[in-house]
């Protein structure tokens, strides 16, 4: 197959500074030369690569927008571009990389004290700890401020109940950040591995994310001290921040996904001969290609504007919720295309298509389904909230 050169139909690489197309090329090369090739094989075992973690912390990539402790400091364009090439490998290793940067080392660098700050940011940004971000429960997903976790004031420590559920790195986190309610208002509070009374159980029997930590975390009277309470935090509103920062990862991230696939589909369609030619010089295909290279296009342009503006702190939570919504969706379009195009090779773990179409359904739910985002683009195009709190 052709080298991957990037796809960049409107030129959007003039857009770009030097020193973005520097951080998109050294990611780039890392992913097709260390983490690629062993991908396929941790996907079907359901394992993460965590034998990635220590150089893509020497890569900056952990906490990257994040300026001090010992982060790399770039903007967030360069944050995106090193998201899309994340997840031109595999979703999951781009959900490991947002959830330790935008749903831990974010929140903390913005809710938590100074000594919490200390403590964790610098070995997060080696990935000498890892941290998980604990919203979800079994009963509350798109709803997470019906949550029934809990944390009782006794004495000097918070005693937390409840159970947390689909949190990714939930396993190998040092540390989780868990969202809990002190009489019904929402708090988060650090939960360390090994505290009595928390545990984090594997879930098993994925068929996307497989090569992604997913856990529950059971908090059965875990009793943490008073300083791991996060004192910046004020209600749900704080956590909902945390997501807007991983969201904006995710809308970059999929374009990466976006990209192996039609490349994959466009090489094979220029191979694969059926009846007197290559299948890409069909019109059915050819459509289906122009179809794939128009979405993409227009994702990248939403997102580099969406990225132009976070830098200039302009983003709005909403504008988030479009790129989210949208990038995702023609991302899993554009993987369905691409695996109908491979054929029956296109079920194959020789190929990439079908793994990435399996994980962008995830991708599709979390961090708001697609139908709570358009929730969100109804109620601030109309002022009308369809949905209660
Ligand atoms: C692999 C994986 C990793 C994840 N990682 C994390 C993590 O690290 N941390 C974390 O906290 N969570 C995580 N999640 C959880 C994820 O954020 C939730 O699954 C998501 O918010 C949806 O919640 P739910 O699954 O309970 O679906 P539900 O909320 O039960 O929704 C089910 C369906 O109903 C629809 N729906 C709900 N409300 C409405 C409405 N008002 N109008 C119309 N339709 C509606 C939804 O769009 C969806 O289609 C992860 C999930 C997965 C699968």
């Amino acid at each position: 197959m052709r080298k991957f050169d990037g796809f960049d139909f409107m030129m959007t690489d003039s857009l770009l500074s030097e020193e973005e197309k520097l951080v998109r090329d050294t990611v780039r090369a890392f992913c097709e030369e260390e983490a690629m090739p062993k991908f396929m094989e941790h996907y079907e075992k359901g394992t993460f690569p965590t034998e990635l973690i220590e150089p893509m912390a020497k890569l900056g990539i952990f906490g990257a927008t994040i300026n001090g402790y010992g982060c790399a400091g770039v903007n967030n364009v360069s944050y995106g571009l090193m998201m899309q090439e994340l997840e031109r490998c595999d979703s999951g290793l781009r959900s490991f990389a947002s959830v330790q940067s935008g749903l831990v080392m974010y929140p903390l660098l913005m809710f938590g004290s100074d000594a919490q700050k200390d403590h964790w940011l610098p070995k997060m940004q080696k990935g000498e700890a890892l941290g998980c971000f604990g919203l979800t429960e079994p009963d509350y997903g798109s709803n997470p401020g019906g949550m029934i976790t809990t944390a009782v004031d006794d004495g000097d420590s918070y005693v937390l109940n409840g159970t947390k559920m689909w949190i990714t790195n939930g396993v190998m986190a040092d540390v989780a950040i868990i969202w809990a309610k002190v009489d019904d208002v929402v708090h988060g509070f650090l939960v360390e591995a090994g505290t009595p009374g928390y545990e984090a159980r594997s879930v098993t029997h994925k068929l996307s994310m497989r090569a992604s930590d997913t856990a529950e975390l059971i908090l059965n009277d875990c009793r943490i001290p008073k300083s791991n309470l996060m004192p910046g935090v004020s209600g749900l509103s704080s956590a909902l921040k945390c997501l807007t920062q991983a969201r904006y990862g995710i809308a970059w991230g999929v374009l990466g996904a976006a990209m192996d696939c039609l490349h994959e589909a466009l090489e094979y369609s220029k191979d694969r001969v059926q009846f007197s030619k290559p299948i890409g010089g069909y019109q059915l295909t050819q459509q289906k290609l122009a179809d794939m290279c128009t979405e993409l296009t227009l994702g990248q342009l939403l997102c580099m504007q969406l990225g132009r503006l976070k830098d200039d702190d302009r983003m709005t939570f909403a504008q988030v919720s479009m790129a989210k919504r949208n990038n995702v969706r023609k991302a899993l379009e554009i993987a369905r295309k691409a695996r109908g195009i491979l054929g029956a090779n296109g079920i194959s773990g020789e190929y990439h298509s079908m793994r990435h179409m399996c994980n962008l359904e995830t991708v599709e739910t979390y961090e708001g389904t697609y139908e709570i985002h358009t929730l969100v683009l109804g109620a601030e195009l109309t002022g009308i909230p369809a949905y209660d709190n």
